[in-house]
């Protein structure tokens, strides 16, 4: 498939602390390594990059105003509503912030009752295993009955944020090509 399509525009969800930015500034950082592309920065909170995905190129517009916007305010809904795919994300060292996925979860459903909006349940912090609240299983389980995707991550590492990039990008296009 050739030419250019839309940009994806990508929204990082999950309470505050559990390393969205975190994760943000790993894909801001993508361009770092080549003198080609560079990442839009639209304020802190909006990212544009252009990845290449199953040798494929992709625009993905990365949101992270989650924790900026008021809570329950008609900002955040509008958060809620804006994106095309979705990066659920709670830090395996917090229990809280899993149980605010699933809330987040639920909001997504009534917000986007439309099926097949690509979501990922993302457990950030897998470096802390020592303070781990939340279990592999859990976190996969809650996934299962979400109907998304799961993966754990750590920013700090910069492990599987990529791969999360990618399998985001990965559910969009399927999406898109069933549409
Ligand atoms: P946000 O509120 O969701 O945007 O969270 P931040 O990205 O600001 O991260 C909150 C804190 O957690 C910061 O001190 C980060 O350095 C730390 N943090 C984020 N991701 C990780 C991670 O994967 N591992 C560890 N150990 N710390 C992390
Ligand atoms: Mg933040």
């Amino acid at each position: 498939t050739g030419g250019s399509s839309r940009p994806f525009r990508v929204v990082l969800l999950g309470a505050r602390g559990v390393g969205k930015s975190a994760i943000a500034s790993i894909f801001a950082g993508a361009a770092d390594s080549m003198d080609s592309d560079e990442c839009e920065l639209y304020g802190d909170e909006v990212c544009e990059q252009t990845i290449t995905v199953d040798g494929e190129k992709a625009t993905v517009i990365l949101v992270d105003n989650w924790d900026s916007e008021d809570e329950g305010g008609s900002s955040q809904d509008q958060c809620i509503q804006t994106g095309d795919a979705y990066l659920l994300v709670y830090s395996i060292t917090d229990r809280s912030s899993f149980l605010q996925a699933s809330e987040l979860r639920i909001s997504l459903r009534q917000h986007r009752p439309a099926h097949h909006t690509p979501i990922i349940l993302v457990g950030n912090k897998c470096d802390l295993v020592r303070r781990r609240e939340v279990s592999v299983t859990e976190g996969r389980a809650c996934a299962a009955v979400f109907d998304c995707k799961f993966i754990e991550t750590s920013a700090a590492m910069q492990h599987n944020v990529w791969p999360a990039f990618h399998g985001i990008v990965q559910q969009l296009r399927l999406r898109r090509d069933t549409k």
